[in-house]
């Protein structure tokens, strides 16, 4: 099992919770945007996640932290 996590950039605040959340799976991009780490990248895009089971209290934790509510964490 796994999960797909998706970043609505634009509308990123940058306050940079998710990243210190959970720095296995976001990091603050080149633009100053929260994005996905390249070992969990789907394709090139910033925005798209797969990431493994064991990293779903870390992706939920980010996700339910972000103050405006732009991760999105779905099951596979
Ligand atoms: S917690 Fe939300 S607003 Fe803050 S850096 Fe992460 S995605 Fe951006």
């Amino acid at each position: 099992m796994a999960f797909r996590v998706h970043i609505e950039r634009e509308e990123c605040i940058s306050c940079a919770a998710c990243w210190s959340d959970c720095p296995e799976v976001f990091e603050e991009g080149d633009d100053g945007l929260s994005s996905i780490v390249e070992q969990y990248r789907v394709g090139d895009d910033l925005a798209e996640g797969r990431v493994p089971d064991d990293l779903e209290d870390c992706v939920t934790s980010a996700a339910d932290g972000c103050p405006v509510e732009v991760i999105e964490v779905e099951e596979e």
